[in-house]
């Protein structure tokens, strides 16, 4: 990660590059299996119990992708990283997820550099593909819940990276907290109505995880 001037003095946003993805998608793996049995056990509470085991299978293969893929554009990483969750992780989450980093990276093209604009239209695409593939709202007790409110942040439009990325963490996590009173109203947790309420969304919570990396990687 390399930070350019303006041409007036003062740095502009650092540029990000692949390095800066491979330590994002490293960072997801390590929390996500740090976190693995308390996902876990969230999704006992209000699903079946896999969300945990799912999402460490998946990144543990994605770190795979990462070893491999010295040389590759940042948008190349994200997208076999992406086809690599939906093989890997299985459930709703995989698909989900999977078709999420799939557009980050498609959305990344062939660039080789990139910077806070760039990843924040990828980060929404991400979600663009979220919402197309599972139909949720917010507030219906699913992954939407963190994602929108870190976007939310994002589209605050800090110009520092630093800042902008831990707005969209504290976002993110905040948005997984709150859907603990929620009743679900999509996936497997909406089989148990008015019993989802009074348990954080398991998805939701491996979302906060995912923009923690994302915060740590641009340190
Ligand atoms: P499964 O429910 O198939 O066992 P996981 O346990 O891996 O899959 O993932 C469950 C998580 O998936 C939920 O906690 C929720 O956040 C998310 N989820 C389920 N359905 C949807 C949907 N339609 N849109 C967005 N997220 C969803
Ligand atoms: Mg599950």
């Amino acid at each position: 990660m390399t930070s350019v001037g303006d041409g007036r003095g003062k740095a502009t946003s650092p540029r990000l590059d692949a390095a800066f993805v491979g330590r994002w998608l490293r960072g997801c793996a390590a929390d996500v299996a740090r976190d693995r049995d308390f996902l876990t056990q969230l999704d006992a509470a209000i699903g079946d119990a896999d969300h945990g085991v799912n999402m460490d299978r998946g990144f543990a293969a994605v770190l795979s992708v990462v070893d491999a893929g010295d040389g590759s554009l940042p948008g190349e990483l994200l997208v076999q990283t992406g086809a690599t969750i939906v093989l890997r992780v299985g459930g709703a989450a995989g698909p989900l997820y999977g078709s999420a980093f799939r557009e980050a990276g498609r959305s990344l093209g062939d660039l080789r550099t990139f910077g806070l604009p760039e990843l924040r239209e990828s980060l929404e695409l991400a979600m663009g593909a979220i919402t197309k593939l599972g139909a949720a709202e917010e507030g219906d007790k699913t992954i939407v819940d963190a994602w929108a409110p870190a976007l939310r942040a994002l589209r605050r439009g800090r110009s520092s990276l630093h800042l902008a990325l831990r707005d969209a963490r504290i976002a993110a996590e905040a948005g997984a907290a709150a859907t603990t009173p929620m009743e679900a109203r999509k996936g497997r947790a909406s089989y148990l109505g008015p019993r989802s309420v009074g348990h954080q969304d398991p998805g939701a919570t491996s979302t906060a995880l995912i923009f923690a990396a994302l915060e740590r990687a641009a340190r």
